[in-house]
């Protein structure tokens, strides 16, 4: 299963976790796991608060601190090393439990897709596994 998403920033940090929720209450399983994954080179999947939108600009505040653009061998093909280093240090994917049906999400936390290289429209995969 997967559904889409578009960013309206360069950089920008979108809660994915109702689409996922979908998916999850559709597939019927009861108990098992969820992967989301994000099959791009410049976007990330991480899980993190939900209840203060400052996290995420804090996050991606932080990523420019510790990978500032411009100065890498990559930009020189497409000027996005930064937006390459950043998805890597988040990482592709995150697995989520499930039982009774639902995602064992905290109470603070919800699962982001960042974008480091936008606008741009991004394709989210979402595979669930029951448990046997
Ligand atoms: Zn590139």
């Amino acid at each position: 299963m997967e559904f889409t998403i578009s960013s309206d920033k360069s950089q920008q940090i979108l809660d994915i976790s109702d689409s996922v929720k979908r998916l999850v209450a559709a597939s019927g399983v009861e108990d098992g796991v969820c992967n989301v994954f994000v099959p791009h080179a410049t976007a990330a999947i991480t899980i993190n608060e939900n209840a203060d939108p400052n996290v995420c600009l804090d996050i991606l505040d932080a990523l420019d601190a510790l990978v500032p653009s411009g100065r890498w061998r990559h930009d020189r093909i497409d000027n996005n090393a930064s937006a390459h280093i950043k998805a890597s240090i988040i990482g592709p994917s995150e697995s989520i439990p499930i039982k009774g049906g639902s995602l064992q999400l905290g109470t603070w936390q919800d699962i982001f897709l960042c974008d480091f290289d936008g606008p741009r429209e991004r394709r989210v995969i979402v595979t669930i596994i029951k448990k046997v």
